[in-house]
Protein backbone atom coordinates (compact mmCIF):
# COMPACT_ATOMS: atom_id res chain seq x y z
CA UNK A 1 0.00 0.00 0.00
CA UNK A 2 2.69 2.58 0.96
CA UNK A 3 5.58 1.07 -1.16
CA UNK A 4 5.68 4.03 -3.10
CA UNK A 5 6.47 6.06 -0.53
CA UNK A 6 8.37 4.16 1.00
CA UNK A 7 11.62 5.25 -1.03
CA UNK A 8 11.15 9.08 -0.39
CA UNK A 9 13.87 10.03 2.15
CA UNK A 10 13.52 12.91 4.23
CA UNK A 11 16.83 13.88 5.67
CA UNK A 12 15.63 16.09 8.85
CA UNK A 13 17.74 18.47 10.40
CA UNK A 14 17.44 20.45 13.86
CA UNK A 15 19.79 21.69 16.79
CA UNK A 16 18.35 18.94 19.31
CA UNK A 17 16.36 15.93 19.46
CA UNK A 18 14.96 13.67 22.69
CA UNK A 19 16.27 11.44 23.62
CA UNK A 20 19.82 12.85 22.34
CA UNK A 21 19.10 16.48 23.52
CA UNK A 22 15.91 19.08 24.57
CA UNK A 23 15.82 22.27 25.88
CA UNK A 24 11.95 22.82 24.74
CA UNK A 25 9.53 22.19 22.57
CA UNK A 26 12.15 21.68 19.12
CA UNK A 27 13.60 19.07 20.94
CA UNK A 28 10.09 17.08 21.70
CA UNK A 29 8.98 17.77 18.19
CA UNK A 30 12.68 16.86 16.38
CA UNK A 31 12.29 13.39 18.54
CA UNK A 32 8.30 12.21 17.79
CA UNK A 33 7.70 13.63 14.60
CA UNK A 34 10.19 11.49 12.18
CA UNK A 35 8.47 8.09 13.80
CA UNK A 36 4.88 9.36 12.95
CA UNK A 37 6.35 9.64 9.20
CA UNK A 38 8.14 6.51 9.25
CA UNK A 39 4.86 5.29 9.81
CA UNK A 40 3.41 7.23 6.70
CA UNK A 41 5.87 5.43 4.70
CA UNK A 42 8.71 7.81 4.40
CA UNK A 43 12.66 6.87 4.97
CA UNK A 44 13.80 9.69 7.64
CA UNK A 45 17.07 10.34 8.84
CA UNK A 46 18.10 13.01 11.27
CA UNK A 47 21.18 14.96 11.56
CA UNK A 48 21.82 16.50 14.46
CA UNK A 49 25.31 18.54 15.89
CA UNK A 50 27.48 16.30 18.36
CA UNK A 51 27.07 18.61 21.10
CA UNK A 52 28.90 17.23 24.30
CA UNK A 53 25.30 17.58 26.65
CA UNK A 54 24.26 14.77 24.59
CA UNK A 55 24.17 11.91 27.54
CA UNK A 56 27.61 9.67 27.38
CA UNK A 57 25.42 6.74 26.98
CA UNK A 58 24.22 7.89 23.72
CA UNK A 59 27.91 8.98 22.40
CA UNK A 60 29.79 6.08 23.49
CA UNK A 61 27.14 4.20 20.93
CA UNK A 62 27.97 6.42 18.02
CA UNK A 63 29.99 4.99 15.27
CA UNK A 64 32.35 6.81 13.00
CA UNK A 65 30.25 6.88 9.45
CA UNK A 66 33.46 8.94 7.43
CA UNK A 67 35.06 12.61 8.12
CA UNK A 68 36.28 15.11 5.50
CA UNK A 69 37.09 18.78 4.79
CA UNK A 70 35.13 21.23 3.64
CA UNK A 71 35.43 25.33 2.82
CA UNK A 72 33.30 27.76 5.17
CA UNK A 73 34.67 30.98 3.77
CA UNK A 74 37.85 31.18 3.73
CA UNK A 75 38.07 28.67 6.37
CA UNK A 76 38.72 24.55 5.31
CA UNK A 77 36.50 22.85 8.19
CA UNK A 78 36.57 19.42 9.28
CA UNK A 79 33.15 17.57 9.33
CA UNK A 80 32.81 14.05 10.83
CA UNK A 81 29.89 12.07 10.94
CA UNK A 82 29.13 9.71 13.25
CA UNK A 83 25.66 7.61 12.94
CA UNK A 84 23.59 5.58 15.77
CA UNK A 85 20.06 3.72 15.49
CA UNK A 86 17.81 4.74 17.94
CA UNK A 87 14.08 3.43 17.97
CA UNK A 88 14.34 2.30 14.58
CA UNK A 89 15.43 5.85 12.70
CA UNK A 90 19.00 6.48 12.12
CA UNK A 91 20.66 9.69 13.55
CA UNK A 92 23.80 11.52 11.93
CA UNK A 93 25.43 13.30 14.40
CA UNK A 94 27.87 15.81 12.95
CA UNK A 95 31.44 15.93 14.94
CA UNK A 96 33.34 19.06 14.96
CA UNK A 97 34.82 19.59 18.24
CA UNK A 98 35.99 22.68 17.97
CA UNK A 99 32.00 24.39 17.32
CA UNK A 100 30.41 21.55 19.24
CA UNK A 101 32.53 20.22 22.39
CA UNK A 102 31.40 22.93 24.76
CA UNK A 103 29.85 23.11 28.03
CA UNK A 104 26.54 24.36 27.01
CA UNK A 105 24.00 24.04 24.36
CA UNK A 106 23.15 27.70 22.50
CA UNK A 107 24.24 30.78 23.41
CA UNK A 108 28.02 31.22 22.34
CA UNK A 109 29.62 34.49 21.08
CA UNK A 110 29.92 33.01 18.01
CA UNK A 111 26.69 31.32 17.50
CA UNK A 112 26.76 32.27 13.92
CA UNK A 113 29.69 30.70 12.55
CA UNK A 114 28.57 27.45 14.77
CA UNK A 115 25.27 27.42 12.95
CA UNK A 116 26.80 28.30 9.34
CA UNK A 117 29.02 25.39 9.57
CA UNK A 118 26.24 23.10 11.01
CA UNK A 119 24.04 24.68 8.19
CA UNK A 120 26.45 23.78 5.84
CA UNK A 121 27.16 20.83 7.20
CA UNK A 122 24.05 19.17 6.87
CA UNK A 123 24.66 19.80 2.58
CA UNK A 124 27.77 18.36 2.63
CA UNK A 125 27.03 15.16 4.36
CA UNK A 126 24.01 14.00 2.30
CA UNK A 127 26.37 12.21 -0.99
CA UNK A 128 27.88 10.51 2.33
CA UNK A 129 24.48 9.28 3.75
CA UNK A 130 24.73 4.65 2.80
CA UNK A 131 21.38 3.81 1.19
CA UNK A 132 19.40 7.25 1.29
CA UNK A 133 17.68 8.96 -1.22
CA UNK A 134 17.51 11.90 -0.33
CA UNK A 135 14.57 14.13 -1.46
CA UNK A 136 13.14 16.45 0.83
CA UNK A 137 15.79 18.39 3.26
CA UNK A 138 13.50 19.53 6.17
CA UNK A 139 15.05 21.95 8.65
CA UNK A 140 14.09 23.63 11.60
CA UNK A 141 14.62 26.56 12.92
CA UNK A 142 17.27 29.35 12.58
CA UNK A 143 20.04 26.80 13.67
CA UNK A 144 19.69 24.90 10.39
CA UNK A 145 18.12 28.13 8.30
CA UNK A 146 21.12 28.48 6.26
CA UNK A 147 20.97 25.12 4.61
CA UNK A 148 18.29 25.53 2.05
CA UNK A 149 20.35 28.97 1.00
CA UNK A 150 23.61 26.87 0.76
CA UNK A 151 21.66 24.15 -1.00
CA UNK A 152 20.37 26.07 -4.09
CA UNK A 153 23.74 28.76 -4.01
CA UNK A 154 26.50 26.31 -3.52
CA UNK A 155 25.00 22.64 -4.50
CA UNK A 156 22.82 23.71 -7.48
CA UNK A 157 23.10 21.52 -10.41
CA UNK A 158 25.35 18.99 -8.65
CA UNK A 159 24.04 14.91 -9.20
CA UNK A 160 22.05 14.00 -5.90
CA UNK A 161 21.80 17.67 -5.03
CA UNK A 162 19.17 18.79 -7.74
CA UNK A 163 16.29 16.64 -6.67
CA UNK A 164 16.22 18.02 -3.12
CA UNK A 165 13.31 20.11 -2.59
CA UNK A 166 13.37 21.99 1.03
CA UNK A 167 11.02 22.69 3.02
CA UNK A 168 11.72 25.42 6.59
CA UNK A 169 9.31 24.97 9.69
CA UNK A 170 9.30 27.56 12.39
CA UNK A 171 9.10 26.69 15.83
CA UNK A 172 9.90 30.04 17.54
CA UNK A 173 10.20 33.04 15.48
CA UNK A 174 11.84 34.97 18.19
CA UNK A 175 15.06 33.71 18.01
CA UNK A 176 16.10 34.22 13.79
CA UNK A 177 19.53 34.50 13.89
CA UNK A 178 20.34 38.16 13.56
CA UNK A 179 23.73 39.00 13.36
CA UNK A 180 26.47 41.79 11.87
CA UNK A 181 26.42 42.20 8.54
CA UNK A 182 30.23 41.54 8.22
CA UNK A 183 29.42 37.42 8.92
CA UNK A 184 27.89 37.96 4.76
CA UNK A 185 31.72 37.26 3.97
CA UNK A 186 33.97 36.49 6.59
CA UNK A 187 31.35 33.62 8.11
CA UNK A 188 28.89 32.95 6.04
CA UNK A 189 31.15 33.14 2.30
CA UNK A 190 28.29 34.30 0.23
CA UNK A 191 29.16 37.83 -0.29
CA UNK A 192 29.53 37.27 -3.91
CA UNK A 193 26.03 36.10 -4.20
CA UNK A 194 24.08 38.53 -5.00
CA UNK A 195 20.50 37.05 -4.03
CA UNK A 196 21.55 35.73 -1.09
CA UNK A 197 22.83 39.17 -0.03
CA UNK A 198 19.47 40.43 -0.75
CA UNK A 199 17.73 37.55 0.98
CA UNK A 200 19.50 37.25 4.17
CA UNK A 201 20.39 41.52 4.80
CA UNK A 202 17.80 43.18 6.88
CA UNK A 203 18.01 47.18 7.30
CA UNK A 204 21.29 47.58 5.65
CA UNK A 205 23.63 46.41 8.04
CA UNK A 206 22.50 43.15 9.62
CA UNK A 207 22.09 39.75 8.52
CA UNK A 208 18.77 37.37 9.34
CA UNK A 209 19.70 33.51 8.75
CA UNK A 210 15.45 32.79 9.34
CA UNK A 211 14.54 34.87 6.38
CA UNK A 212 16.80 33.17 4.51
CA UNK A 213 15.17 29.99 5.05
CA UNK A 214 11.84 31.56 4.95
CA UNK A 215 12.81 33.27 1.06
CA UNK A 216 15.00 30.09 -0.31
CA UNK A 217 13.16 26.62 1.11
CA UNK A 218 10.05 24.87 -1.55
CA UNK A 219 7.56 24.88 1.80
CA UNK A 220 7.33 26.22 5.11
CA UNK A 221 5.62 25.59 8.05
CA UNK A 222 4.52 26.29 11.13
CA UNK A 223 3.55 24.70 14.20
CA UNK A 224 0.04 25.16 14.61
CA UNK A 225 -3.23 26.59 11.96
CA UNK A 226 -3.65 29.83 14.46
CA UNK A 227 -0.05 31.20 14.16
CA UNK A 228 0.28 30.28 10.60
CA UNK A 229 -2.38 33.17 10.26
CA UNK A 230 -0.98 35.16 13.38
CA UNK A 231 2.82 36.07 11.98
CA UNK A 232 1.22 37.32 9.13
CA UNK A 233 0.64 40.05 11.34
CA UNK A 234 3.41 42.42 12.03
CA UNK A 235 2.17 41.61 16.22
CA UNK A 236 3.50 38.33 16.00
CA UNK A 237 5.41 38.30 12.68
CA UNK A 238 8.91 39.44 14.45
CA UNK A 239 9.25 42.12 11.59
CA UNK A 240 9.44 39.18 9.23
CA UNK A 241 5.12 39.64 8.68
CA UNK A 242 5.67 40.52 4.89
CA UNK A 243 7.35 37.66 3.91
CA UNK A 244 5.13 35.36 5.08
CA UNK A 245 2.50 37.62 3.64
CA UNK A 246 4.47 37.15 0.40
CA UNK A 247 4.46 33.82 0.70
CA UNK A 248 0.75 32.41 1.98
CA UNK A 249 0.52 30.00 -0.75
CA UNK A 250 3.59 28.11 0.61
CA UNK A 251 2.66 28.22 4.44
CA UNK A 252 1.19 25.88 6.48
CA UNK A 253 0.59 25.76 9.75
CA UNK A 254 0.35 22.16 11.10
CA UNK A 255 -0.31 21.45 14.90
CA UNK A 256 2.08 19.38 16.90
CA UNK A 257 1.43 16.50 18.53
CA UNK A 258 2.97 15.05 21.71
CA UNK A 259 4.85 11.20 22.08
CA UNK A 260 1.79 9.55 23.65
CA UNK A 261 3.92 6.80 24.50
CA UNK A 262 6.06 9.26 26.75
CA UNK A 263 3.71 11.27 28.31
CA UNK A 264 1.15 8.20 29.37
CA UNK A 265 -0.44 8.36 32.90
CA UNK A 266 -0.92 4.84 32.28
CA UNK A 267 2.33 3.56 32.05
CA UNK A 268 4.56 6.65 33.28
CA UNK A 269 7.31 4.87 35.53
CA UNK A 270 8.37 8.31 37.34
CA UNK A 271 4.63 8.92 39.13
CA UNK A 272 3.16 8.15 42.19
CA UNK A 273 0.59 6.01 40.62
CA UNK A 274 -0.67 5.42 37.40
CA UNK A 275 -4.13 6.35 36.36
CA UNK A 276 -6.03 6.42 32.77
CA UNK A 277 -9.21 8.81 31.29
CA UNK A 278 -11.35 4.97 32.14
CA UNK A 279 -10.11 5.42 35.45
CA UNK A 280 -8.65 8.64 36.68
CA UNK A 281 -9.06 7.82 40.47
CA UNK A 282 -5.26 7.46 41.33
CA UNK A 283 -4.52 11.21 39.82
CA UNK A 284 -5.35 11.98 43.06
CA UNK A 285 -2.61 9.80 44.94
CA UNK A 286 -0.14 11.36 42.72
CA UNK A 287 -1.88 15.11 43.43
CA UNK A 288 -1.24 14.43 47.66
CA UNK A 289 2.70 13.00 46.55
CA UNK A 290 3.25 16.46 44.43
CA UNK A 291 2.05 18.02 47.79
CA UNK A 292 4.11 16.41 50.41
CA UNK A 293 7.26 16.42 47.88
CA UNK A 294 7.27 19.70 48.27
CA UNK A 295 5.90 20.40 51.79
CA UNK A 296 3.14 21.90 51.09
CA UNK A 297 -0.49 20.93 53.15
CA UNK A 298 -1.54 17.59 51.90
CA UNK A 299 -4.45 18.42 50.81
CA UNK A 300 -7.35 16.97 48.24
CA UNK A 301 -9.55 20.10 48.02
CA UNK A 302 -6.88 22.63 47.64
CA UNK A 303 -6.68 23.40 43.66
CA UNK A 304 -2.48 22.51 42.57
CA UNK A 305 -1.24 25.18 39.97
CA UNK A 306 1.33 24.23 37.99
CA UNK A 307 3.76 26.27 35.44
CA UNK A 308 6.44 24.29 33.13
CA UNK A 309 8.17 26.20 31.10
CA UNK A 310 10.81 28.67 30.15
CA UNK A 311 10.51 32.00 32.79
CA UNK A 312 10.39 34.59 29.81
CA UNK A 313 8.05 36.98 28.45
CA UNK A 314 6.92 34.98 25.56
CA UNK A 315 5.57 32.66 28.37
CA UNK A 316 3.18 35.30 29.76
CA UNK A 317 5.45 36.31 33.01
CA UNK A 318 4.24 39.60 32.59
CA UNK A 319 1.53 38.88 33.47
CA UNK A 320 2.16 36.45 36.38
CA UNK A 321 4.23 39.14 38.21
CA UNK A 322 1.51 41.45 38.04
CA UNK A 323 -0.93 39.35 39.97
CA UNK A 324 0.78 36.89 41.66
CA UNK A 325 0.15 38.33 44.87
CA UNK A 326 -3.40 38.61 44.44
CA UNK A 327 -3.72 35.13 43.02
CA UNK A 328 -1.74 33.61 46.20
CA UNK A 329 -4.87 34.72 48.26
CA UNK A 330 -6.82 32.42 46.54
CA UNK A 331 -6.91 28.85 47.97
CA UNK A 332 -4.41 27.20 45.88
CA UNK A 333 -0.92 25.78 45.65
CA UNK A 334 1.40 27.18 43.04
CA UNK A 335 4.14 24.69 42.04
CA UNK A 336 6.78 26.26 39.37
CA UNK A 337 9.16 24.69 37.36
CA UNK A 338 11.67 26.33 35.00
CA UNK A 339 14.68 28.43 34.12
CA UNK A 340 14.38 31.68 32.14
CA UNK A 341 15.59 35.61 32.52
CA UNK A 342 16.71 36.82 35.58
CA UNK A 343 14.35 39.53 36.47
CA UNK A 344 11.62 36.73 35.94
CA UNK A 345 13.46 34.20 38.31
CA UNK A 346 14.13 36.81 40.98
CA UNK A 347 10.70 37.75 41.10
CA UNK A 348 9.63 34.67 41.80
CA UNK A 349 11.97 33.85 44.17
CA UNK A 350 10.32 36.99 46.11
CA UNK A 351 7.36 35.78 45.88
CA UNK A 352 8.11 32.44 47.05
CA UNK A 353 9.55 33.67 49.92
CA UNK A 354 6.46 36.04 51.16
CA UNK A 355 4.03 33.22 50.12
CA UNK A 356 6.00 30.00 52.04
CA UNK A 357 2.63 27.98 52.77
CA UNK A 358 1.57 28.07 48.93
CA UNK A 359 4.36 28.44 46.76
CA UNK A 360 7.16 26.41 45.69
CA UNK A 361 9.79 27.54 42.71
CA UNK A 362 12.31 24.97 40.86
CA UNK A 363 14.51 27.09 39.32
CA UNK A 364 16.08 23.73 37.09
CA UNK A 365 15.48 21.66 34.14
CA UNK A 366 14.22 18.55 35.33
CA UNK A 367 12.08 16.08 33.31
CA UNK A 368 11.38 13.44 35.60
CA UNK A 369 10.14 16.35 37.98
CA UNK A 370 8.20 17.60 35.55
CA UNK A 371 6.18 14.88 34.88
CA UNK A 372 5.17 14.35 38.20
CA UNK A 373 3.93 17.83 38.19
CA UNK A 374 1.57 16.95 35.14
CA UNK A 375 0.46 14.00 37.31
CA UNK A 376 0.01 15.80 40.01
CA UNK A 377 -1.42 19.19 39.44
CA UNK A 378 -5.10 20.34 38.85
CA UNK A 379 -4.72 23.34 36.76
CA UNK A 380 -1.54 23.92 34.39
CA UNK A 381 -1.07 28.09 33.97
CA UNK A 382 0.67 28.71 30.72
CA UNK A 383 -0.66 32.71 29.59
CA UNK A 384 2.07 33.08 26.91
CA UNK A 385 2.17 36.10 24.84
CA UNK A 386 2.26 34.40 21.74
CA UNK A 387 2.38 30.75 21.62
CA UNK A 388 3.19 28.92 18.02
CA UNK A 389 2.06 25.86 18.97
CA UNK A 390 3.07 24.32 23.07
CA UNK A 391 3.31 21.18 23.78
CA UNK A 392 2.78 21.72 27.76
CA UNK A 393 -0.72 22.37 27.82
CA UNK A 394 -1.13 19.12 25.55
CA UNK A 395 1.20 17.18 27.83
CA UNK A 396 -0.67 18.98 30.82
CA UNK A 397 -4.08 17.78 29.52
CA UNK A 398 -3.15 14.19 28.85
CA UNK A 399 -2.53 13.50 32.54
CA UNK A 400 -5.80 15.16 32.99
CA UNK A 401 -4.67 18.87 34.08
CA UNK A 402 -6.47 21.27 32.83
CA UNK A 403 -5.26 24.51 31.39
CA UNK A 404 -5.68 27.95 31.42
CA UNK A 405 -4.15 29.38 28.41
CA UNK A 406 -4.41 33.03 26.58
CA UNK A 407 -6.28 32.51 23.31
CA UNK A 408 -3.41 32.86 21.22
CA UNK A 409 -1.36 30.16 18.45
CA UNK A 410 -1.65 26.63 19.51
CA UNK A 411 -2.98 27.06 22.75
CA UNK A 412 -6.22 28.02 20.82
CA UNK A 413 -6.26 24.88 18.66
CA UNK A 414 -5.29 22.64 21.02
CA UNK A 415 -7.51 23.38 24.50
CA UNK A 416 -11.14 23.63 24.24
CA UNK A 417 -12.62 26.24 26.09
CA UNK A 418 -15.00 25.64 29.05
CA UNK A 419 -19.01 25.85 28.21
CA UNK A 420 -20.89 25.84 30.99
CA UNK A 421 -24.20 25.13 29.59
CA UNK A 422 -22.92 22.39 27.58
CA UNK A 423 -20.49 20.89 29.94
CA UNK A 424 -18.00 20.98 27.09
CA UNK A 425 -14.47 21.94 27.20
CA UNK A 426 -10.88 20.31 27.84
CA UNK A 427 -9.40 23.80 29.67
CA UNK A 428 -9.85 27.02 29.98
CA UNK A 429 -9.43 30.45 28.02
CA UNK A 430 -8.84 34.38 28.44
CA UNK A 431 -8.31 36.41 25.29
CA UNK A 432 -6.21 39.59 26.11
CA UNK A 433 -3.12 39.73 27.09
CA UNK A 434 -4.33 41.46 30.94
CA UNK A 435 -3.15 40.68 34.23
CA UNK A 436 -6.69 41.06 35.66
CA UNK A 437 -8.33 38.82 32.67
CA UNK A 438 -6.04 35.99 34.27
CA UNK A 439 -6.51 36.44 37.47
CA UNK A 440 -10.58 36.40 36.59
CA UNK A 441 -10.24 32.95 34.85
CA UNK A 442 -8.41 31.77 37.84
CA UNK A 443 -11.21 32.80 40.53
CA UNK A 444 -13.88 31.50 38.43
CA UNK A 445 -11.30 28.03 38.15
CA UNK A 446 -10.93 27.60 41.99
CA UNK A 447 -14.46 28.12 42.65
CA UNK A 448 -15.48 25.64 39.96
CA UNK A 449 -12.84 23.26 40.95
CA UNK A 450 -14.30 23.53 45.18
CA UNK A 451 -17.73 23.63 43.91
CA UNK A 452 -18.43 21.41 41.56
CA UNK A 453 -16.33 18.36 41.57
CA UNK A 454 -18.68 16.42 39.29
CA UNK A 455 -18.07 19.16 36.37
CA UNK A 456 -14.36 19.10 37.10
CA UNK A 457 -14.34 15.00 36.58
CA UNK A 458 -15.95 15.37 33.49
CA UNK A 459 -13.80 18.28 32.21
CA UNK A 460 -10.95 16.45 33.58
CA UNK A 461 -11.64 13.16 31.46
CA UNK A 462 -12.71 14.80 28.58
CA UNK A 463 -9.30 16.28 28.66
CA UNK A 464 -7.22 12.85 28.83
CA UNK A 465 -9.79 11.68 26.18
CA UNK A 466 -8.36 14.53 23.50
CA UNK A 467 -6.37 12.23 20.74
CA UNK A 468 -2.45 14.32 20.87
CA UNK A 469 -0.50 11.63 19.05
CA UNK A 470 1.26 12.55 15.66
CA UNK A 471 -1.00 10.03 13.52
CA UNK A 472 -2.99 13.80 12.33
CA UNK A 473 -0.26 15.55 12.05
CA UNK A 474 1.54 13.05 9.79
CA UNK A 475 -0.94 12.98 7.30
CA UNK A 476 -0.68 16.32 7.11
CA UNK A 477 3.37 16.55 6.49
CA UNK A 478 2.69 13.79 4.08
CA UNK A 479 0.05 16.24 2.18
CA UNK A 480 2.64 19.03 2.51
CA UNK A 481 5.38 16.69 0.97
CA UNK A 482 3.60 15.74 -1.69
CA UNK A 483 2.93 18.88 -2.68
CA UNK A 484 6.54 20.00 -2.50
CA UNK A 485 7.21 17.10 -4.63
CA UNK A 486 5.18 17.70 -7.28
P1 LIG B 1 8.93 25.91 24.19
O1 LIG B 1 8.43 27.21 23.66
O2 LIG B 1 9.92 26.11 25.29
O3 LIG B 1 9.40 24.96 23.15
P2 LIG B 1 6.77 24.00 24.61
O4 LIG B 1 5.53 24.08 25.45
O5 LIG B 1 6.56 23.84 23.15
O6 LIG B 1 7.66 25.27 24.94
O7 LIG B 1 7.67 22.77 25.10
C1 LIG B 1 8.27 22.76 26.33
C2 LIG B 1 8.75 21.34 26.61
O8 LIG B 1 9.86 21.41 27.48
C3 LIG B 1 7.71 20.49 27.31
O9 LIG B 1 7.97 19.13 27.04
C4 LIG B 1 7.99 20.79 28.79
O10 LIG B 1 7.54 19.77 29.64
C5 LIG B 1 9.50 20.87 28.77
N1 LIG B 1 10.07 21.76 29.77
C6 LIG B 1 10.16 23.10 29.73
N2 LIG B 1 10.81 23.58 30.81
C7 LIG B 1 11.13 22.50 31.55
C8 LIG B 1 11.82 22.33 32.79
N3 LIG B 1 12.29 23.38 33.47
N4 LIG B 1 12.00 21.08 33.25
C9 LIG B 1 11.52 20.02 32.56
N5 LIG B 1 10.86 20.10 31.40
C10 LIG B 1 10.66 21.33 30.89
Amino acid sequence: MAAKKEKIGVLFAAFEAVPFLKTGGLGDVAGSLPKALKKEGYDVRVVLPKVWAIPEKYRAKMTHLADFYFPLSWRSVYCGIETYTYKGITYYFIDNEYYFKRDGIYGYFDEGERMAYFSKAICEIIPYLPDFDCRILHCHDWHTALAPVYLRECYRGQGIYEKIRTVFTVHNLKFQGQMSEYVMGDIIGLQDCPAAVSQLRINHDAVNFMKGALSYSDMISTVSPSYAQEIQNPFYGEHLERIFQRRWQSLWGILNGIDTDVYDPAKDKYIAANYSAEDPHDKKLCKLALQREFNLEENETIPVVIMIGRLTQQKGLDLVSCIVDEMLELPIHLIILGTGDAEYENMLRETEYRHQDKMRLCLTFDEKLSHRMYAGGDVLLMPSLFEPCGLTQMIAMRYGTLPLVRETGGLKDSVSYYNEYTGEGTGFGFANYNAHEMLFAMKGIVGLFANEPEVWRKLLIQAMQQDFSWDHAAKTYDAMYKEVLK
